[in-house]
């Protein structure tokens, strides 16, 4: 409790100037999953959760801020996806053009956050040293760790690189007021969150850090890892990037859209920079008394 009240006075000062909205876009969903596929080792605690895939969109400040870019139609059919709009169509609900996106932080190069990298014209993409040497280094010689990405993807990524169009980073960096990204590895090498300055305190996007709460919670690893020492570090620094559990947000969990608010009129978006409906700590807090 004292690291929440630390944090909140952290954010009542020159913090305040610097406020973001933050919202969950879920664009596409599969359905019917094992507990195998969410849990590296499944017990009768763990259930075939449906894996949802949102991108985040940051609002406020001199611009919006978009992290990551989903799939698009072909990759949602060649995986056997469920896609409900393309990521780059549904920010037109918050009157938003994809041509207007000046940056982009990519967490990550798997197929389902680094895709419809040609629906940004004039945005720069924020992108960490390790994960472009992961994507195109020798690790990708093997099948298995390969199989998130996407060539396609890679490809134009580093063609970006060659028209100027991506920021590399290594380690923390702040790209905007009350913005920061922050080097985590695990899930694959170069994985980056964001932690953004929000009414209610930081609030960190975990991307694929955390999947899903129980994975945080139960100390149980998504399947698909590269490193698991470096998840599992992973989870403490999230909980500490964010000061609190409740500000820190997976990657794919369906729970977030239970959470948090609906934003009004706008289908399948959530507004994180609002409080949740419930807290885990104070679940928690009940089991124990
Ligand atoms: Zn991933
Ligand atoms: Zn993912």
């Amino acid at each position: 409790m004292c690291r929440v009240r630390h944090n909140e006075q952290q954010t009542t000062g020159n913090a305040l100037a610097h406020h973001r909205e933050i919202y969950a876009i879920r664009y596409a969903t599969h359905t019917g999953r094992q507990p195998h596929q969410n849990y590296l080792t499944p017990d009768i605690h763990n259930e075939g959760t449906d894996l949802d895939y949102f991108v985040w969109l940051i609002r406020g400040g001199d611009g919006d801020i978009l992290v990551d870019t989903g799939f698009n139609a072909i990759a949602a059919s060649e995986r056997a996806r469920a896609l409900m709009v393309n990521p780059a169509d549904a920010l037109k609900n918050f009157g938003v053009s994809p041509d207007s996106i000046r940056d982009v932080v990519i967490t990550h190069l798997h197929y389902d956050h680094a895709g419809n990298l040609d629906r940004f014209p004039k945005a720069r993409f924020h992108l960490h040293d390790r994960e472009m040497r992961f994507a195109t280094g020798r690790c990708m010689c093997h099948g298995l760790l390969r199989h998130p990405f996407s060539v396609e993807d890679v490809t134009l990524m580093v063609r970006h690189v060659y028209s100027d169009r991506v920021v590399f980073h290594d380690g923390d960096a702040e790209i905007a007021p009350g913005v920061t990204l922050h080097h985590i590895g695990g899930h694959s090498d170069g994985l980056q969150v964001v932690r953004v300055e929000t009414e209610r305190g930081p609030v960190v996007l975990a991307s694929d850090a955390a999947h899903y709460y129980a994975n945080m919670q139960r100390k149980n690893p998504f399947p698909i890892v590269y490193n698991i020492g470096d998840m599992m570090d992973g989870w403490n620094t999230l909980e500490r990037l964010a000061g609190h559990p409740d500000r820190v947000i997976p990657g794919h969990d369906p729970l977030v859209r239970e959470l948090y608010p609906r934003v009004a009129g706008i289908a399948d978006a959530v507004a994180l920079h609002k409080a949740p409906m419930r807290s885990f700590v104070e679940k928690d807090a009940n089991k124990r008394s």
